[in-house]
C-alpha cells in the first residue's frame, strides 16, 4: 500500500497523475514513442507546453499582460534572476527575511547590487512573520517568501508596496494552494516540486511591463525576455517535469480548482493543528497567527517519547515526517495532493501516543 507521504519536497503527487505519467513514458499519445524521446518541437509536446501555460493562467485567474514560463535551475536560480531582471543599475532592492530560502535570495541580491533587508524574524529562529514594517518608496522591488517551507510560517496578508515598487514572491511551497490576487504582483516564481509537479522545472509568472527597465546587460539564459519570446522553448525545456506539472494542474482543475483545494487545505491544517494544540504531548513551533497551511512544524513536549512516537507513525505507514535539521522535531508537509485521510492517520498516532503515556 502507498505510504502517507508528508515529504517537504519533492512532494506527494496524485496517484492518477503518477499513473498517467508512467504511461506517457512508455507510449505517449499512442505515438509508439516515449514522451521523453520525442522532439520538444513536435506538435505533441508543444501542445503540452501550451496546455501547461494555459492551465496556470486559468487556475490563478491571471490578468492580461502577464507571461508564464517553465524554466530550469530550480527556485534557487530565481533568487538571482529576480535581482538581475528587477534591480536597476543604481537602484535598490528590498527583502523580507523569513527563513533559509529568503536568506539565499538576499545573498544573491547583495552580490548584484544594493539591497535593504527591511524586516526579519531571524531573532526567533524564523518562527513568525514580521509585521509593522514599511517598504521604502524608492525600492525597485520587494521580495518575500510567501510560505516558509522549513519553519512552517506563511504570510496570510501580503506586504504593501508603493506604485513604483514591484512585489516579487517566492511561492514555491504554497502556489496553487490558496486564492491569490496576481494583479498585486509583478513576479511570482515557484519550484514545481513542492506543490505542482516533480523536480526539474520552475514556474515563473511575470508582468510584462516591469521588464527591460534595469539598464544592465543580462546574460541570455538569465533574461526573462529570452524565455517569454520563445514560449519557454529557447532551449530544450524539461519535458517530463513540464508534462507532469500539466497533469497535476489538470487534476487540480478537475477537482474544482484553487478555491476548492483551499477549503480542503484549510480543513487538513485545522485537523492537525487542533490535535497539536489539544494533545499535551505536542506543541507547535510557529507563532499561531502565522502558521502555515502547507508545512506544519511541531515538537514533542517530552523528548523521551521520541522513540515511541517514531515507531507509531512508521508502523502506520507515515513517511517524511522528520523536521528540518535547523528546526528539529517534526514537519508534516500537507500539500494539495495529500488526502485528508493521511492527516487523520497521523492524528491517530498522536492520540495513540497519548494513550500509551
Ligand atoms: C524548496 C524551496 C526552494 C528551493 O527550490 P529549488 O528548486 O531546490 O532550488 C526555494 N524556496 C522555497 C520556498 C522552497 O521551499
Amino acid at each position: 500500500m502507498k505510504k502517507h507521504n508528508f515529504s517537504a519536497g519533492p512532494c506527494v503527487l496524485p496517484q492518477e497523475v503518477l499513473e498517467q505519467a508512467s504511461q506517457a513514458v512508455l507510449n505517449f499519445n499512442n505515438l509508439d514513442l516515449s514522451l521523453i524521446e520525442i522532439s520538444h518541437r513536435s506538435k505533441d509536446f508543444i501542445a503540452v507546453m501550451d496546455k501547461a501555460q494555459a492551465l496556470v493562467k486559468e487556475l490563478l485567474d491571471l490578468p492580461e499582460g502577464y507571461s508564464v514560463m517553465f524554466l530550469q535551475g530550480g527556485a534557487s536560480t530565481q533568487f538571482l534572476m529576480t535581482a538581475m531582471n528587477l534591480l536597476k543599475k543604481d537602484g535598490k532592492g528590498a527583502y523580507i527575511s523569513t527563513g533559509s530560502w529568503s536568506k539565499k535570495a538576499i545573498t544573491e541580491g547583495k552580490n548584484l547590487g544594493s539591497i535593504d533587508v527591511i524586516a526579519s524574524s531571524e531573532d526567533k529562529n524564523f518562527n513568525y512573520i514580521p509585521k509593522g514594517y514599511t517598504c521604502p518608496e524608492d525600492a525597485d522591488y520587494l521580495h518575500f517568501t510567501s510560505n516558509n517551507t522549513i519553519f512552517g510560517t506563511q504570510f496570510h496578508e501580503f506586504p504593501e508596496v508603493s506604485e513604483g515598487t514591484v512585489l516579487a514572491s517566492d511561492m514555491s511551497s504554497d502556489i496553487f494552494s490558496r486564492k491569490i490576487d496576481v494583479s498585486k504582483f509583478g513576479l511570482i516564481y515557484a519550484g514545481a516540486q513542492k506543490n505542482m509537479g516533480p523536480a526539474g522545472t520552475t514556474l515563473v509568472i511575470v508582468k510584462d511591463e516591469i521588464l527591460n527597465k534595469t539598464g544592465r546587460d543580462i546574460p541570455t539564459m538569465l533574461d526573462y525576455t529570452t524565455h517569454i519570446s520563445k514560449e519557454s522553448m529557447f532551449n530544450t525545456p524539461p519535458v517530463f517535469a513540464v508534462y507532469v506539472s500539466m497533469l497535476t494542474l489538470e487534476w487540480l482543475k478537475k477537482n474544482g480548482g484553487v478555491e476548492a483545494i483551499e477549503k480542503v487545505n484549510t480543513a487538513k491544517a485545522e485537523l492537525l493543528y487542533a490535535e497539536i494544540d489539544r494533545n499535551p504531548l505536542f506543541k507547535g513551533v510557529a507563532a499561531v497567527e502565522d502558521r502555515s497551511k502547507m508545512n506544519v512544524t511541531f515538537v514533542l513536549t517530552d523528548d523521551s517519547k521520541q522513540e515511541a512516537f517514531d515507531k507509531l507513525w512508521n508502523d502506520a505507514g507515515v513517511s517524511g515526517l522528520k523536521g528540518h535539521r535547523s528546526v528539529g522535531g517534526y514537519r508534516a508537509s500537507i500539500y494539495n495532493a495529500l488526502p485528508l485521510e493521511s492527516i487523520q492517520v497521523l492524528v491517530n498516532t498522536m492520540q495513540e501516543l497519548e494513550k500509551l503515556s
